[in-house]
């Protein structure tokens, strides 16, 4: 009997599956990030796990279920890290059953809310991790009377923006629109208006969360559970709990805000470094500016100053005049738009694989010899590089460095070395990864200060914990002791019970 191509075909597959080592096969998703499946071992506890969580009402996928990998696809997908179950938490009672479904069995927990950490720690950055995902609670509640705004713990910040910007509000928050509100915050925040009201920590007046023994804690904030409120805006994304809710200061929209975008060809980039040093203190608090350099190839204009200023384009064209007479730039374009216009322009990027890290820079900048070495090393490395600076200053230096656990305070810029590694083959990315790190580790021993910026979280990061909370560090530890004394909720870099 002769089989059908088809057949032969099928039974061809089947055997080359069978011989494919489990956690070898690999497979493409829909934007090319290549994602192994996900190994046997971690299935050793989903029976008891699914005997456990039988009771709750929300949304439970663990591996093998047909949408196992769309639920945990997070926005890098450098590394694929399988977590025993997911958990889609519509109310407190089932996250405190998984809560304590995961003490008893002994399982790690990690929150997740936009997915977009730069380690994927939103998946436990390790396999066999629950994932209490918080997206259901995306509700946004506005007092008027009050300026403020009652903000679910899921909400991505498009959400957010949308909805205060019905009410004619905005809040302090980031450029890049799908990142979950439930990991930015709570790591600092840098957004379009930071220069001007702070940091989105700094405008967290309260947060409900729920700790390791299940206990739900409806109001941390500078009278009750005050040390956990200090951990929360700069170390909140760091392994304390899982927050569902923050109260956020929000502020009136202005009638017109202005778009600057001010390039530079080659040469002009360190005159226009030397120059911000120069004009950065006396900047207006209005714009919040990042100052971007490229790679020299393929393109006219290598640095770019990019803000939206709050106020019409007159305005913006005086706040930056100084800058301009400086530098004459190649290019400048001010365009008038509402707030809403701008935050929609803003661009959204593809899920991909990609390496940053992350620097603190004081004044009055970086040395010429700093920005040559940094030029050098975007100029010459195979994965597209570009280095973000972004302007610290104004609101941010208003807020005590003791008055939370972000202490990035007093700085000229946070640098953002961003390292794409998609449309390369894994060899290459390695090399690619190897050079980031060489460079990394020479750069900020000659050219940044000791520190680095959590939210850029970088897990070949050394001396993380002092970098990046300084000398909070030994008080986050004892307030981490004191709400999760047995470590559930840890990971590479979560706060940890005990110093090493
Ligand atoms: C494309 C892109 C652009 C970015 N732009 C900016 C920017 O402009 N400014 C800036 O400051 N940062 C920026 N970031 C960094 C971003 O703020 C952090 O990666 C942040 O942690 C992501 O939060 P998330 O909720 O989306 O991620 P997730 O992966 O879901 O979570 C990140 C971390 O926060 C913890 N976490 C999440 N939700 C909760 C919760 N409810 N309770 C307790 N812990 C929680 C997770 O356990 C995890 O450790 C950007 C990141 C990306 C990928």
């Amino acid at each position: 009997m002769s089989l059908s191509l088809d057949i032969k075909f099928f039974l061809l597959f089947l055997l080359i599956i069978q011989v494919t080592p489990l956690n070898t096969r690999t497979f493409l998703d829909d934007v090319g990030c290549e994602i192994v499946q996900y190994p046997p071992e971690i299935l050793g506890p989903v029976p008891h796990l699914k005997e456990c969580l039988s009771t709750i009402n929300s949304l439970v996928v663990y591996p093998g279920d047909p949408n196992y990998y769309e639920s945990i696809k997070t926005f890098n997908c450098r590394y694929s890290y399988f977590p025993v179950v997911i958990i889609y938490v519509t109310n407190i009672l089932d996250i405190q059953l998984s809560i304590y479904c995961a003490n008893t069995l002994k399982i790690p927990v990690t929150a997740r809310s936009g997915g977009h950490s730069f380690e994927e720690y939103g998946n436990g950055g390790r396999n066999g991790v629950m994932v209490i995902d918080v997206k259901e609670f995306n509700q946004v509640s506005i007092d008027k009377e009050t300026n403020t705004a009652i903000i679910g713990a899921g909400n991505r910040l498009i959400h957010i923006y949308r909805k205060l910007n019905q009410a004619g509000f905005l809040f302090p928050a980031g450029t890049c629109l799908l990142v979950g509100i439930g990991g930015y915050a709570t790591g600092g925040g840098y957004g379009f208006v930071a220069r001007k009201y702070g940091m989105s920590s700094d405008n967290v007046i309260s947060a409900e969360m729920v700790t390791a023994n299940g206990s739900f804690l409806s109001s941390i904030n500078s009278t009750h559970h005050s040390d956990l409120f200090f951990a929360l805006r700069g170390a909140g994304n760091a392994g304390y709990g899982i927050i569902t809710s923050f109260t956020f200061k929000i502020y009136p929209i202005p009638p017109i805000v202005t778009a600057i975008n001010i390039s530079y060809v080659s040469e002009q980039v360190d005159l226009l470094f030397m120059s911000i040093a120069k004009v950065a203190k006396n900047l207006s608090d209005k714009l919040t500016p990042d100052i971007r350099i490229l790679s020299e190839n393929d393109r006219l204009y290598i640095g770019s100053f990019y803000g939206v200023f709050l106020g019409s384009a007159e305005e913006a064209k005086s706040a930056v005049n100084e800058l301009i007479e400086l530098t004459e730039p190649a290019f400048t374009k001010f365009v008038e738009l509402s707030w809403e216009e701008a935050v929609e322009k803003s661009p959204r990027f593809e899920r991909q694989p990609f390496k940053s890290t992350s620097y603190v820079i004081a004044p009055p900048g970086l040395s010429r010899e700093g920005l040559k070495f940094l030029r050098n090393f975007i100029n010459n490395i195979e994965c597209t590089t570009k280095a973000l600076f972004y302007l610290m200053g104004g609101a941010i230096n208003k807020f005590s460095v003791n008055s939370s656990a972000f202490m990035h305070r007093d700085s000229l810029y946070m640098l953002q070395m961003a390292m794409h590694l998609e449309g390369h083959n894994k060899e290459v990315q390695d090399k690619c990864f190897e050079k980031h790190l060489q460079f990394s580790q020479e750069f900020r021993a000659k050219y940044a200060i000791y520190f680095s910026y959590q939210n850029y979280i970088d897990r070949n990061l050394q001396n993380w914990e002092t970098r990046y909370y300084g000398h909070h560090f030994p008080r986050l530890v004892e307030t981490k002791r004191k709400y999760d004394p047995n470590n559930l909720f840890n990971w590479a870099q979560s706060i940890p019970i005990k110093f090493s």
